[in-house]
């Protein structure tokens, strides 16, 4: 099938048709793994909200007025970072989850900031933080934005895997009054070039759709047939979420019609018909709050990254739910909740996805 009968087919197909056939997809899984969901307990270090797109969605972005919750970020403290890493191992949290904006170093306070704690640049300063989790066990799983070949290169013994939103290659959206008009680092070709640099270096990689920001249907299966085809030719995908934009106070962008659950369940199953058991599909519990059974039975694999005490920094406005919480429904529908490492297992027995540094605190930690 090429992909307009691919589109036609799916367009044709009920959530009722579509989760018969998630059923049959999931029962090829060995016995143990059919009625498992995963997460990751993890925690976030914002390193800087300065960034040099301006996505008419974000709420993250220092240019974005804030009106409650965390302020800008140009570099974080040291002390705050050392805060939150100690209150993560109380946690016994395995993940550390970087991020910030994209090429947050173009801006001068950033610069100067770098200068100020003798950082040679930005990269040298993630590398000296992700060596530090990783010499108190804590994975590091970096989405820093946009990076070059070599930056990638440079990253990868650092960390446990990483992660870029592919979000949509819509070019509609780039249009005036569209939500990437001022984001030349959302460029399909760009990001496209980045996920597949992380395949060529073997990086254990997170990449995922953000669903209500102008895109069609026929874009978001596109965009998930493109995912499908790079990790056909590299192998290194672990996960794609199906992330579902909502607004909240502050952000430009504010659609009349916000994205309906059903469309989201639908490409979630679409999805999951796509990738089967190959990619785990993700969606975020704090967005989904409410319809997690729906989910489920639309073959969602993997709740992400949970933290027991860091915001959900892309949506304050949406809280984590206690992964207790979480667990009791998964055991109400007949599924365990289980907690799993940033590389999935799969990843971590190739020893060019999951390189000694990282391989070594992996043992430590199980
Ligand atoms: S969504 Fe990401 S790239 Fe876009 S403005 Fe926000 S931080 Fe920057």
């Amino acid at each position: 099938m090429n992909n307009r009968e691919d589109i036609e087919y799916f367009k044709s197909l009920s959530i009722k048709k579509i989760k018969e056939k998630v059923k049959e997809i999931k029962a090829q899984l060995p016995k143990e793994e059919q009625n498992v969901i995963t997460y990751s307990k993890n925690f976030t270090l914002s390193l800087s909200n300065y960034c040099q797109n301006f996505c008419s969605y974000c709420f993250y972005n220092y240019k974005v007025p804030k009106v409650s919750g965390e302020g800008n970020v140009i570099l974080l403290d040291n002390d705050q970072m050392k805060t939150l890493i100690q209150k993560a191992l109380s946690y016994n949290c395995k993940e550390a989850l970087l991020m910030s904006g994209e090429r947050p170093y173009s801006f001068e306070e950033v610069q100067k900031e770098l200068e100020n704690r003798n950082c040679i640049d930005f990269i040298e300063f993630i590398k000296d933080i992700c060596t530090y989790l990783l010499d108190l066990n804590l994975l590091p799983h970096s989405n820093i934005g946009l990076l070059s070949y070599e930056e990638l290169r440079d990253l990868k013994n650092y960390n446990a895997s990483m992660g870029l939103m592919l979000e949509s290659t819509s070019m509609e959206l780039f249009k005036k009054g569209g939500v990437h008009e001022f984001s030349p680092g959302k460029l399909p070709e760009k990001r496209i070039r980045h996920i597949e640099d992380a395949g060529k270096l073997k990086i254990p990689f997170t990449t995922g759709l953000l669903l209500g920001i102008g895109e069609t249907l026929e874009n978001r299966v596109n965009d998930l047939h493109l995912i499908k085809k790079i990790h056909e030719k590299y192998g290194h995908i672990q996960e794609v979420i199906i992330q579902n934009f909502v607004y909240k106070d502050g952000v430009q962008y504010h659609p009349e019609n916000p994205i309906s659950i059903e469309d989201m369940l639908k490409i979630a199953g679409i999805a999951k018909l796509i990738f089967k058991n190959e990619i785990a599909i993700q969606v975020p519990p704090n967005l989904i709050s409410g319809f997690e059974k729906d989910f489920i039975e639309m073959g969602v694999d993997d709740f992400g990254g949970i933290s027991p005490f860091t915001i959900d920094y892309i949506n304050p406005n949406m809280s984590w739910p206690q992964i207790d919480d979480l667990n009791q429904i998964c055991k109400r529908l007949g599924f365990v909740l289980k907690e799993r490492l940033p590389i999935y297992d799969k990843f971590i027995k190739k020893s060019e996805f999951c390189p000694v540094s990282i391989k070594k605190r992996i043992e430590s930690i199980i």
